[in-house]
């Protein structure tokens, strides 16, 4: 994740370059759908050129051969098939020729392997290099979608939220449809109805109202478990918030804002209400806030 941060970006007019970035996207995206890590120079020149098109800065330039060999440096990527003297030069036309392949490196595919990694790798470039763009539209265009939200894609709820609602909505939408069952029932009353995050308790002319978010979500590619540890209960502002990843929670219990990591206090929890910070954990990581090691992982999953 380190590697990912501080990647060697050129800047131009004082933007960071996407190249980069896209480029690890795509090769995240590879893994993701089980393909080889490594692809032929000219299918990558293909899928990442119409990336950079499409999602580059306009000011940019389509040159798919400069992160194609530049990104060796940020030791996460590998180039097999290129003469030493053309091994550090973005030369396209030799490319084109030789036909060299590239992509992640054996390791960083073997770690993408693991779900829990790779949403925090898709939300650490997310965060740090494409934050201004829509990501929605560029992660479905991957194979990525549900990976910006907290919710996921829910696969029963997706061809009604299609016809109703525009792109932009739709992964909130169908994140926000929770299964009203006993768990989330008992666990809004234990909080009577006040939630979590801003102890609001909202009138209505039928009684007070909240919403029981998933931390984990259950669609995809998340799918968490419907279980009470995985519940918060919340006010429909800070639901649609947690979903959209703008606010997360700290390993202290405090409730931050995603953007500046400003704190709102303390997350108000009921004994009777443990939640799982395994599932804490993983939203902090959609959010690209997670900074803890993750040796144990696997165990969590
Ligand atoms: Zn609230």
């Amino acid at each position: 994740m380190d590697r990912l941060r501080n990647l060697r970006v050129h800047k131009r007019n004082g933007r960071q370059s996407r190249h980069k970035p896209l480029a690890l996207l795509w090769g995240i995206s590879r893994v993701a759908t089980g393909r080889p890590h490594l692809a032929p120079w000219r299918e990558f020149r293909e899928e990442v050129g119409g990336l950079l098109a499409e999602f580059g800065l306009p000011e940019s330039s389509v040159t798919p051969e400069y992160p194609f060999v530049h990104l060796q440096t940020s030791r996460l990527w590998d180039v097999h098939g290129l003469p030493p003297e053309l091994d550090a030069v973005a030369h396209a036309a030799a490319f084109d020729r030789l036909n060299p392949e590239g992509g992640v490196t054996e390791q960083v595919a073997r770690l993408l392997g693991d779900p829990f990694v790779r949403s925090q790798a898709v939300a650490v470039l997310r965060e740090t290099y494409l934050a201004d763009i829509d990501q929605h539209a560029l992660l479905e265009r991957l194979g990525l979608a549900g990976y910006e939200s907290a919710g996921g894609i829910e696969d029963s709820t997706e061809d009604h939220a299609r016809k109703t609602v525009p792109a932009a909505r739709r992964t909130v939408t169908s994140s926000r449809v929770i299964r009203d069952t006993v768990l989330t029932a008992r666990v809004k009353k234990l909080h009577g109805d006040r939630c979590q995050v801003c102890a609001l308790q909202l009138s209505t002319r039928f009684g007070t109202y909240s919403e029981a978010a998933h931390i984990r979500g259950l669609g995809r590619p998340h799918n968490g478990p419907d279980e009470q540890t995985n519940l918060l209960v919340l006010c429909p502002n800070h639901h649609v918030q947690f979903d959209t990843l703008a606010i997360y929670i700290d390993t202290e219990g405090t409730v931050r804002s995603t953007a500046n990591n400003s704190s709102m206090g303390p997350l108000r929890t009921h004994p009777a209400h443990p939640l799982d910070e395994a599932h804490l954990r993983y939203h902090r990581a959609l959010c690209g806030r997670d900074t803890t090691a993750h040796a144990t992982q696997g165990k969590t999953s």
